[in-house]
């Protein structure tokens, strides 16, 4: 029963530092001792931000690390990766596109044979109506000329 206590209390502040170091791990200085979280307080771009030094301040051992900078890199590279996905989609949309460009090229070209055969049909049958307009005006040309020599013969008798 007493073990089972001590199990218990051990596992859950096992727990419980687990999930406090998960949030703000605990750093060491060069002086190998616990390195304590400070907020920068002059003004700048850095002002609020925590960040770890040496607790032996101001014989400080030069120790200095960003307390929120891992999230900030965590969070960039997820940004990153978010991105990089967008970018393999996109890629893969272009690639699709391009297929699909090239289908329609295909298609087009496929088009353009055809509408190249219909013009051709079309040039011959407008050939054809031409012939057929030349051969009309030409019926119209000897029947005028017919007329015209018979209206010179009448007036010559
Ligand atoms: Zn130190």
């Amino acid at each position: 029963m007493a073990s089972q206590q001590s199990m218990n209390s051990n596992s859950s502040s096992m727990s419980k530092s687990r999930s406090r170091s998960g949030s703000m791990p605990q750093l060491l200085c060069y002086h190998n001792d616990i390195a304590p979280i400070r907020v920068v307080k002059h003004d700048g771009p850095t002002r609020g931000k925590r960040f770890y030094g040496c607790s032996h301040w101001p014989r400080t051992c030069g120790f200095f690390k960003w307390a929120d900078e891992s999230d900030e890199v965590r969070e960039l590279q997820f940004k990153l990766f978010e991105k990089d996905t967008e970018i393999a989609e996109l890629e893969l949309e272009n690639s699709l596109l391009q297929e699909k460009v090239k289908e329609l090229k295909q298609t087009n070209l496929k088009n353009r044979d055809q509408l190249e055969e219909i013009l051709l049909e079309n040039s011959v049958t407008r050939e054809g109506m031409y012939t057929a307009t030349a051969d009309k005006k030409l019926y119209v040309f000897l029947l005028m000329s017919w007329v015209f020599f018979s209206v010179v013969y009448m007036f010559q008798k």
